[in-house]
């Protein structure tokens, strides 16, 4: 059934594009004496039409926001124990973690019992997760932050601290009642006003989302990171807001579909339908289920470009900043197969979005988007029977950032290559290995420091290796 769209997509591909010439010194120079570089040819139209490639995610990521979220203990003096705690402090001081958690869970409970040093051991824990979180991320952190909120339910760092972490790690416990606790602590912190218009925007409730906006707007003073962020945000907030007025709303157990109801009402059915199924079975090949319904709009195609700003060349989205895949629904009830391959494909960069967090590291795009056209079945064991030809290969390390500004002529090229990296990296070292990367790659790793932890194979070699089976496999085509 893919078969139609993929031939699309791959027949010109693999007539035009191809391997092995690395920009200079990516390879090795033996490859250049088996198979010498070709010159750069052209790809036509066809592989960018309305059928062609859906658009990598755009990047809007929000910036670490800097903090000042270590408290000085002597802030709360302690009537009693303070030799004890004294000496929790020290091991602090010393970044001696292991010891300073071991003392802080050791301490008897009847110390607690005292407002003051129940304050004072907040502060401490509060102090140790900032430690656990420079050493080992933001996973490391949380429990020590939520020792400290419930020790001290009015300390606004330790709060800030703990919607931080929650943040990072995409946690439910950053409810609407948690961040309008942290809100009323910290009242001239912009953080809280972002994290909770994120919260309305997933659940399409933008016009208080852009009032959140606004306040934290007003609150930030000097961070052109955070102050450009939340600029981003706003605009597609508004911009959503007014396409999406008259929408109606659909609901299946996982999603939230929005559509213009002057459309085909089969539409929506149709597109619930799919997406239960891309639902059941990625989730289970990927081995992770979305916490939450995931919100899916159906735009005309006229709309649809205007409205998401996204590449002409794009087919649909997901927009992680508003936490929604858009979706041309023109000829949606028409061409079942193609709507099939592009919400599944977009559910999948929905998943790795979860999965990662908001403040997880950044995922190479051509990692995302090989792991939506694998996982979506989007993929093309074609490319095994791709014909030897001339070849042109990009390095995997140039197509790490967003691809919107590629030619499309290398949008083309970027998508086979994405697929068949992620095709060699999935066969070889299986799912779970994967599902491992991704893991380093959300404690803020590189591809790099994370294939050599998990996979023992510099990304050089992984890239070498992975070319060279394509090599072999190109010139002894499977009939
Ligand atoms: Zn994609």
């Amino acid at each position: 059934m893919y078969r139609r769209n993929i031939k699309h997509i791959l027949g010109p591909l693999a007539i035009l594009i191809a391997i092995f010439i690395f920009y200079q010194s990516w390879l090795k120079p033996h490859y250049f004496h088996e198979m010498p570089a070709p010159p750069p040819q052209v790809i036509t139209e066809e592989v960018v039409g309305s059928k062609g490639p859906v658009a990598p995610p755009q990047q809007a990521v929000l910036p670490e926001m800097k903090r000042s979220r270590t408290i000085d203990p002597v802030s709360i003096p302690v009537p009693r124990h303070s030799e004890l705690l004294g000496t929790i402090h020290d091991e602090l001081e010393k970044h001696n973690i292991a010891s300073a958690q071991t003392k802080l869970e050791e301490l008897p409970s009847s110390i607690l019992s005292e407002s003051a040093t129940k304050r004072h051991v907040a502060i401490l824990w509060n102090n140790l997760g900032i430690l656990q979180e420079n050493a080992g991320g933001t996973e490391t952190s949380v429990k020590a932050f939520k020792k400290a909120v419930m020790l001290d339910p009015q300390n606004p760092v330790a709060h800030l601290n703990l919607a931080h972490a929650y943040w990072g790690l995409r946690d439910p416990a950053l409810t609407e009642e948690f961040l309008k606790k942290v809100l009323t602590l910290s009242p001239d912190e912009p953080f809280p006003h972002v994290a909770l218009a994120d919260l309305l925007q997933e659940k399409d409730r933008l016009p208080e989302a852009a009032k959140h906006l606004a306040q934290a707007m007003d609150r930030i003073k000097k961070d052109p990171g955070l102050q450009s962020y939340v600029k981003v945000v706003t605009a597609k907030v508004h911009r959503a807001e007014k396409v999406e007025e008259k929408f109606s709303t659909r609901n299946s157990v996982h999603f939230t579909v929005k559509y213009d109801g002057s459309e085909d009402p089969e539409t929506w059915t149709t597109v619930l339908d799919i997406l239960e199924a891309a639902y059941r079975d990625i989730g289970q090949k990927f081995n992770f289920f979305p916490s939450k319904p995931i919100m899916v709009v159906l735009h005309t195609k006229t709309q649809f470009q205007g409205s998401t700003g996204s590449p002409v060349w794009a087919d649909g989205l997901f927009d992680p900043v508003l936490g929604r895949i858009q979706i041309p629904s023109q000829g949606a009830t028409t061409d079942r197969a193609w709507l099939t391959r592009v919400l599944r494909h977009e559910f999948v960069h929905a998943l790795i979005h979860e999965e990662l967090g908001a403040t997880g590291g950044a995922i190479p795009t051509w990692l995302n988007e090989g792991l939506a056209m694998q996982l979506a079945n989007d993929s093309w064991q074609e490319v095994a029977n791709m014909p030897p030809g001339e070849h042109i290969l990009i390095p995997l390390a140039a197509l790490e950032e967003g691809w919107e500004n590629l030619s499309a002529e290398k949008v083309g090229a970027a998508y086979m290559e994405a697929n068949a990296a992620t095709h060699y990296l999935i066969e070889r070292f299986g799912m779970h290995k994967v599902h491992e990367l991704l893991l380093h790659l959300k404690a803020r790793q590189t591809i790099a420091a994370a294939m050599q932890d998990r996979l023992l194979l510099s990304y050089d070699h992984f890239q070498q290796q992975w070319v060279e089976s394509m090599g072999t496999t190109l010139s002894t085509p499977k009939s």
